[in-house]
C-alpha cells in the first residue's frame, strides 16, 4: 500500500504559501512522488488479488529472513532503488548517520511487533526489511513503496535534514503501512484510507512508546507524530493525536466526525485520496481517548485490541463504523467489561457511534 509520510496537502499548502525555494521543493517532492504512486499501486494490487509473495517478484534483493538490509540510493531516484549495499544484518554501524537510523529503526519496529503481539516481521512470515537512504535530491519525503522502505534526506524547506530517518514513530508509521498491505488490505482512499493512515500512527505511536516503556497518559509528546520533523516555520508536527488539527500551520484534521472532511478521492494532492491523513485525526483521536482512559503501557491493551482489529477482523473496504464495532468486539473478547467500555465511550465521544 501507498504511503508518503508527508501528507500531500502538506505539500500544497506549501506550494500556495511558501517563499520561491519553499514551492520549488514541495513540487519537486510532489512530481517525484507521482511516478511512483503508479509503482506502488501495481505492487500492492498484484501482492494482494494474485497473492503473489514480495520476495519472489524480485524487486529487492533477498536476504535471510527477517533480517535488515540498508542501501544508498546515491541521490539517484526510482530506477536506483534499492541502490548500493551498505549495511546488512549483523554488521557494525556505518560513518553515515542515516544508514544507522534506519537500520535501527527498522530493528525497532520490528522488535516491537515480535515481543508486543508476535508478529514475525511486516508480512508475518519474517519479511527481510530492506531500506534506502539518501533517495533523490534534496527529497523532502519518505515511504513505503510496497516492497521496501525508501528515505529522502530532506532539504531544509520543509523537513530538516535527516528527519525522516530520526524519528521511531516515522518509521514505524511507514512499516505498520507493509503490515496492513499484508492484512486488511485497507484501501488507500476516503474511509478505508484514512483507517489506514490511522493504523500507521497508531503502531507508530506505540512502537516509539515500547522503546521508551512509557505508559499512557495525556502528555501531548507521547502523542506527536514526527515530532520536530518540520522545520519550526511550518509547524511542531505533522499530526497530534491528542489534539488532531494542532500539529502544522495548515494542519486541518478533525478529532470528531462533526469536522469531518468531504473531500474527493482525485488527483488533485490537497483533496489527499479523499482527506487520508485529513480524516484519519478522527480514528486517531478515539485511539488516544481509550488509551489514556485505560492507562498503563496502551500496547498491552488497547493496542492489542487495535492490532487484532487490524490483522483479523477488517477487509479493504471498512468504514470507521466498521473498525469501531470490530474494536468493541475485540475489547470485549480479550478483556471483558472495563476496556470494552473505554472503547465503547471513545468512539462515542469521537461521534462515531451513537
Ligand atoms: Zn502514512
Amino acid at each position: 500500500m501507498p504511503c508518503f509520510i508527508a501528507p500531500p496537502d502538506l505539500l500544497a499548502y506549501v506550494i500556495e504559501r511558501g517563499d520561491p525555494p519553499e514551492r520549488e521543493a514541495a513540487l519537486r517532492t510532489i512530481a517525484a512522488s507521482a511516478a511512483l504512486r503508479a509503482q506502488r499501486q501495481l505492487v500492492g494490487t498484484l501482492m494482494r488479488t494474485l497473492d503473489v509473495d514480495a520476495g519472489q517478484l524480485n524487486l529487492v534483493p533477498t536476504a535471510a529472513t527477517g533480517q535488515r538490509t540498508v542501501y544508498d540510493s546515491e541521490h539517484g531516484g526510482r530506477t536506483s532503488l534499492p541502490g548500493k549495499l551498505v549495511r546488512s544484518e549483523g554488521d557494525p554501524p556505518s560513518s553515515d548517520a542515516a544508514v544507522n537510523e534506519a537500520y535501527d529503526g527498522a530493528g525497532a519496529t520490528s522488535a516491537f511487533y515480535r515481543d508486543a503481539y508476535g508478529r514475525n516481521s511486516i508480512d508475518g512470515q519474517g519479511l527481510e526489511l530492506v531500506s534506502s537512504v539518501h533517495y533523490g535530491v534534496r527529497y523532502e519525503n519518505a515511504f513505503w513503496n510496497g516492497v521496501q522502505m525508501v528515505y529522502g534526506d530532506g532539504g531544509g524547506q520543509l523537513f530538516n535534514p535527516g528527519a525522516f530517518t530520526h524519528a521511531l514513530d516515522v518509521i514505524a508509521h511507514e512499516l505498520t503501512h507493509g503490515v496492513t498491505q499484508y492484512t486488511a488490505g485497507l484501501e488507500y482512499s476516503l474511509q478505508p484510507g484514512a483507517l489506514n493512515e490511522s493504523f500507521s500512527d497508531v503502531f507508530g505511536v506505540l512502537a516509539k512508546q515500547y522503546a521508551a516503556r512509557v505508559e499512557a497518559d495525556e502528555a501531548e509528546e507521547k502523542w506527536l507524530i514526527g515530532a520536530g520533523a518540520l522545520v519550526p516555520k511550518w509547524g511542531r508536527a505533522l499530526r497530534s493525536m491528542k489534539a488532531p488539527g494542532t500539529a502544522w500551520q495548515g494542519d486541518q484534521q478533525p478529532a470528531t466526525m462533526d469536522g469531518y472532511v468531504d473531500l474527493p478521492d482525485d488527483n488533485d494532492p490537497s483533496n489527499d485520496n479523499g482527506g487520508v491523513h485529513i480524516n484519519s485525526g478522527i480514528p486517531n483521536h478515539a485511539f488516544y481517548l481509550a488509551a489514556t482512559a485505560v492507562g498503563g503501557f496502551a500496547w498491552e491493551t488497547v493496542g492489542r485490541v487495535w492490532y487484532v482489529t487490524l490483522t483479523d477482523r477488517l477487509d479493504s473496504t471498512a468504514q470507521f463504523a466498521d473498525a469501531a464495532t470490530a474494536t468493541v468486539e475485540v475489547a470485549r473478547e480479550l478483556f471483558g467489561d472495563g476496556i470494552e467500555r473505554a472503547v465503547t465511550d471513545a468512539w462515542t465521544e469521537v461521534g462515531v457511534l451513537s
